[in-house]
Order: C-alpha cells, then structure tokens, then sequence
C-alpha cells in the first residue's frame, strides 16, 4: 500500500486501523444496510454511537455531569466569538497571547467590545515560550489560553490553576495527554477534530453548564452554547460522519491503553526529535526548553534555501507535511497521535542525511 509519513499540521494523519475500519463499514454500517451518512440524526442508531461517544470523552478527562459534551461546527475559529458572546459576564475577561490563535481569539473579544486585558504574552520573543509567573485575577470572568501553540511550537506544561473558570483552546493537543477535570477550574475545553482526533468538521466543546447559562439575551440562538446543550448537539444537523470517525479515533485511543499511555509515547517520541536537533549545530529548534510542544517540533536549517529544499527532498522520500506556517516559515514536523516513534526516527535519520550532504 503507498501510504506517506505523515507529518502535516492539521487535517493531518489519522490512524491506519480507523481509515481501514470506516472503508469497511463505508457502505454499510455494522452490517446494517446503510452507511452511517445516511440516516436521521435523531434515530436510535446514530442516536447511540453519538452518545457512546461523549460518554468516552466523559471517562478520557474524568469530566462530570456538570459540565456538557458538544458537537459544533464552525471550527475553533467561531468558539473565538462565541467565547465571549456566552461568557462574558460583565467583569473582566483575561487572555495569555502565545501566538495567532490567541490573537485572534483577542481580537473577537474587541470586536465584542467587552472589558478585556492580555495579562501575559510572548509576542516580544516571537512566541517562542509559555509566559513564566501568569497572574489571573480570581474574580475574572474568563481565563483565556490556548495549551498547544500549532506553529510556534510551544505548549503548557500543565494547564495553569486558576480561581476563576478556564478557557482552553485544545485544537492541538487534544486527547494527547491525561487531564482530570476535577483537578483543574476548567469553564470550558474545546477543540477542533482535524489536529488529532479525525477529520475536519467538528469542534468538541466541553463546557461547565452553569457558566454557559450566563448567557444575554441578544446572543442569538444558534451562537448560544445552552441551545445545544439543551438540544444534545442536535438543534441542527450535526456532522454525523465526522462523529463517526471522531468515535472510531477515540476506541484506538483505547486500544493504545488509553490517555496516559499515549501521553508516554508523545513524550518519547518529542524527545527523540528535539534531542536531535539539540545535538545538531545544523538544526535549531525555534521553542524555548521549559515551553516546548509534544505536538508541534517547529525548527530551521541554517538558511530558508536549505529549508525550501528539506521538504522537497523530504517528499520524495515519502514525507510529506514538513513546511512550516507561513507566518514563522522554516520546518515543522507535526507529531500527532497518529504519527509513530517509527515515523520519527525515519524522518530524523533523513535529516542527518540531509545534514551530511548539506552541512
Ligand atoms: C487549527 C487551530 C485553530 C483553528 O481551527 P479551525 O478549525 O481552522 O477554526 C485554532 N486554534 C488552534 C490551537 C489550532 O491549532
């Protein structure tokens, strides 16, 4: 079969063993006749994979009956406006910037013209870490982050403790390590599918109830997260094949050995390739020790020439997905659950190979 490496940033790799059971149940679905395309969202076969679903995210991150597991479309991109729109109460709504997608999620809550601030940020050293000493106030409305920084590479260690509710953008790293919501303040948790967990199409939303009932008055319906609470995802036509594929990518979580099983093996296959560039005066890492991203390894060559002919010469050697955002340019190797310790060590002995006849 001629399957690449997969390195890319998002849509990227999904598991061999997911594409290969949804080819198989492609046309019909555990042999019932029909694809799972092609029936109600409201009926019971459908009705019973979808709740299957959340029940397994429900046990992944130890989340209660608090707290409400959505389906939404739009990507991460609309819970940027939507965050502030539903929970914005009034007081203060604070934001870390640790790069575009928190600045764009910033830039709604101007838009919104609501009473924000950025209390910390790396913008002054080109993202390149996790501000140290973040200070929210406890009576903020909203604590704002995004965990996994997809293009400069960067990452929480762990998620940081706070009085007041927080809000994470975990389009990157989700379901890449172990998170106990009853440890953590966490108001809501939400990410798009397309990073790690299936294809693109769907952003899981997991929000406390009570804050999400904060709601005004003038939010209209669709963009109010207590109209797909009430309506359990199905006030309109969800993504159906989406939360099929997203089911089939949570069962291989399990068959990994669940979260901390694979939080392990990111770890190991992080370090592999950053010990690698590390020890290399030819590659550098553009994330600071102390910030650096299981998910995301972005880095350079000596020069952008160098750069452009690394994924050109990585691809025909198979790899694909090596060029890193044009925002940062350089190289970036996007490590997901999908991808392999395997994958990781074939692409770093190319990039000795590269060393040697570049270097
Ligand atoms: C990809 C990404 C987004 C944007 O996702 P869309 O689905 O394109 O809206 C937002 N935040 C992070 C951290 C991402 O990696």
């Amino acid at each position: 079969m001629n399957r690449v490496l997969n390195f890319s940033a998002g849509p990227s790799a999904i598991p061999l063993s997911v594409l290969e059971r949804a080819k198989a149940e492609f046309t019909s679905y555990k042999g019932m006749g029909f694809s799972i395309m092609e029936i109600s969202h409201r009926g019971k076969v459908f009705d019973a994979l979808h709740n299957a679903a959340i029940e397994k995210i429900r046990k992944f991150y130890n989340v209660s009956d608090d707290y409400a597991v959505l389906f939404l479309q739009g990507g991460a991109t609309l819970q940027f406006a939507q965050v502030p729109m539903n929970l914005y109460n009034g007081g203060v709504a604070q934001y870390v910037n640790t790069g575009v997608w928190t600045t764009k999620a910033i830039k709604e809550a101007k838009i919104q013209s609501i009473n924000y601030e950025v209390v910390a940020s790396s913008e002054e050293t080109k993202f390149d870490r996790i501000p140290e000493n973040i200070k929210f106030s406890d009576d903020a409305d909203y604590a704002y982050i995004c965990s996994n920084n997809t293009i400069y590479g960067t990452q929480y260690a762990k998620l940081p403790d706070t009085k007041c509710p927080l809000v994470v953008d975990s389009s990157s790293d989700l379901l890449s390590r172990e998170l106990d919501f009853n440890t953590k303040n966490i108001g809501m948790f939400y990410g798009g599918a397309q990073k790690n967990a299936g294809p693109a199409g769907i952003t899981l939303v997991i929000i406390r109830k009570d804050l999400a009932a904060r709601v005004k008055d003038n939010v209209p319906t669709p963009l109010r997260y207590t109209t797909q609470i009430e309506a359990n995802s199905l006030a309109n036509t969800p993504p159906t094949f989406g939360i099929y594929m997203f089911d089939l990518v949570l069962d291989w979580i399990n068959e990994q050995g669940g979260l901390k099983a694979i939080h392990e093996l990111n770890k190991q296959k992080a370090k592999y390739l950053y010990d690698f560039i590390d020890n290399s005066s030819f590659y550098q890492a553009h994330a600071k020790v102390g910030s650096r991203s299981l998910m995301n390894v972005s880095y350079t060559t000596p020069n952008a020439d160098l750069d452009a002919l690394f994924v050109k010469e990585a691809e025909a050697n198979n790899m694909i997905g090596l060029k890193g955002h044009r925002i940062l340019g350089g190289l970036r190797a996007s490590i997901y659950n999908a991808v392999t310790l395997d994958n990781v060590k074939t692409l770093v002995e190319f990039m000795k190979e590269f060393e040697r006849k570049n270097g």
